[in-house]
């Protein structure tokens, strides 16, 4: 780290936190409040000495189906990030429901005097150990093999399936009836609980919502240990608290996903802007159309030569003649996405009508127009073909200091223009992703914390570091970008609120979560009240005790 990039740091605390943390975690004798500014540390934080020693010990007497595990456990101190770790003084590998309940209830009854935290690890996909409990207890979620998958087919089809499944098997399972979820992430290696305690968002988000939406009923295991069914119907309160509550509230077991006809193929369209507000207005028309296309995405790339190899890599154009022939001189250049389903023996000539009218609508680059067809699981499991990529050459495990952001509609482009223009100098370290969604058909009640607007958009920076580098594409860099991204949301005010969020203090928490901060504060005193879940997201401390 260079004399220049220390001082700078100096002024800047969180960055400054982050690298002491990366730095130092492993040296930390004890949990740490990581909260500094924690206006709840002046209830009763409970004793240091030995507790949690003993507090251990006593898990070793109870009976469950699966088992503890109180050694070797480094694996559970490890996130796709790869930026902080925090070993757990046990991980429970649960094979049934029981397990995770007995377990918490059992923290539960030990009160204050217990120091344990609990961390459900889905698949681990987080990116600032949110699925981490530092000297606290890990549950393996995808070993919870309780429940079979059952798809209910009939007028509202579902699947039930366990909050540790993965999204691809679920994909799997219900495509044999001929059904899938509607609403999905770009990358379907990722538990159900994982993404249901965030929100779950991709292309399709503007039609039927993010996986929040999508969802009949969820059974839970609270931080009190109790095991509780929830739905709109019944426990509404806690079903909307587990919706996108970070998993602060309880423990996600099982999941009614809800279903609809699955098609068999996509086709699969790309092209190029370069004026970022022409883009823009057709990602917004796009969104707004009664018969639209069923996914729609973008991309931006910054001074990226040679960009179109890069940029199609998961994507294999049929018609790429014309295109190839486009050479993008550096300039920065807006990608527009969009899927249209469709059954190949089915109205495939109305599709391509379909199609023909919606490109007629957009202001495109004409000569950018690039067209694929694929399955419907191979354009849904796009990402999981440039992660076998990234495995082979070593560049999966690397940090990746994400940053994804949700900005309002109205201060779209005063944000492209200042991080696009002058803040990025390039998108070489990883993809920028940015399309709009449409909030009027979201479910207003879950705990997800979106901007004040209708339409908003989702901007997600998507950065590799190369490890030990002191350049452009190393962390130190990253951080320090990242930071100026958020210092000019909140110095221009844009009502920008971070998706997948992540603070160091309570005052950015309340902040984060506005007037909706009340409510959540009394949700996790009603399901939580011992602190005891979810300590990676460093919402509530240990310290946050109300009996
Ligand atoms: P984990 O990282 O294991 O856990 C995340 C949080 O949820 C933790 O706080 C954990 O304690 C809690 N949790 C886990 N399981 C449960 C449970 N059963 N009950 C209650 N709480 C639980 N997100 C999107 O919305 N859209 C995308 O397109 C998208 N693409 C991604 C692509 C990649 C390559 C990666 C790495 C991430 C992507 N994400 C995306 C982010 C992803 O949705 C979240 O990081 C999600 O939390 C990961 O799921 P996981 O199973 O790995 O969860």
């Amino acid at each position: 780290m260079g004399s220049a990039s220390l001082s700078f740091l100096k002024q800047n605390n969180i960055i400054h936190l982050k690298i002491l943390m990366i730095l130092f975690l492993s040296c930390i004798p004890d949990r740490t409040n990581l909260c500094s500014n924690n206006s709840f540390a002046t209830l009763t934080v409970p004793p240091r000495f030995n507790s949690t020693n003993i507090s251990l010990s006593s898990l070793e007497t109870l009976t469950l189906d699966g088992y503890f595990s109180f050694e070797n456990n480094h694996h559970a101190a490890k996130d796709f990030g790869n930026l902080y770790h925090f070993l757990p003084s046990a991980v429970l590998h649960p094979k049934s429901v029981s397990d995770i309940s007995t377990t918490i209830r059992h923290i539960f009854k030990m009160g204050s005097a217990s120091e344990l935290t609990v961390a459900a690890r889905g698949h681990a996909h987080s990116i600032q150990g949110q699925a981490q409990a530092h000297q606290g207890i890990v549950i393996n979620m995808e070993s919870l093999q309780g429940l079979k998958m059952q798809v209910h087919t009939g007028d509202m089809p579902y699947v039930d399936v366990s909050g540790g499944e993965l999204w691809i098997n679920i994909l799997h399972e219900t495509l044999k009836h001929g059904l899938a979820p509607k609403s999905w992430t770009d990358y379907l290696h990722l538990t159900v609980g994982g993404t249901l305690s965030n929100a779950g968002i991709s292309g399709q988000a503007f039609q039927h919502g993010p996986q929040i939406n999508n969802v009949y009923q969820l059974e839970v295991v609270t931080g009190k240990g109790e095991v509780v069914t929830c739905s709109e119907k019944q426990n509404a309160d806690l079903f909307y608290a587990v919706l996108g509550g970070l998993g602060q509230f309880g423990i996600i077991t099982r999941a009614r996903i809800s279903l609809g006809p699955a098609p068999k193929m996509v086709k699969w369209i790309r092209v190029l802007y370069s004026e970022f507000s022409t883009f823009s207005k057709d990602q917004e028309h796009l969104i707004s159309s009664e018969n639209s296309f069923d996914y729609v995405e973008g991309f931006v790339n910054i001074n990226r030569t040679g960009l179109l190899n890069n940029w199609r890599s998961s994507f294999s154009p049929k018609d790429p003649l014309q295109a190839n022939e486009f050479t993008s001189d550096g300039r920065t250049l807006y990608s527009l996405e969009m899927v249209k389903y469709f059954n190949p023996d089915e109205t495939k000539t109305m599709n391509q009508q379909d199609i023909k009218k919606l490109l007629s609508q957009l202001n495109y680059i004409p000569s950018t127009l690039f067209l694929s067809e694929v399955s419907y699981v191979e354009f849904l499991d796009r990402v999981h073909v440039s992660e076998k990529k990234l495995r082979a050459k070593g560049l999966w495990e690397v940090p990746h200091p994400w940053l994804n952001l949700l900005v309002p509609k109205s201060r779209i482009s005063v944000f492209a223009e200042e991080i696009f223009g002058n803040i990025l100098t390039h998108t070489s370290n990883g993809p920028i992703i940015i399309y709009p969604v449409n909030q009027s058909k979201w479910n207003n009640k879950t705990s997800l914390v979106t901007p004040d607007e209708d339409i908003f958009y989702l901007v997600a920076f998507l950065s590799s570091a190369v490890p030990s580098s002191t350049g452009t594409d190393g962390l130190e860099h990253i951080l320090i970008q990242n930071k100026r991204i958020l210092d000019f949301c909140a110095t221009a005010q844009l009502g920008m609120k971070q998706y997948l969020p992540h603070y160091n203090t309570r005052e950015e928490w309340q902040t984060h979560f506005g007037s909706l901060w009340e409510v959540f504060v009394q949700r996790k005193s009603n399901y939580d009240p011992l602190a005891i879940l979810a300590p990676g997201q460093r919402i509530f401390q240990k310290a946050v005790r109300t009996s």
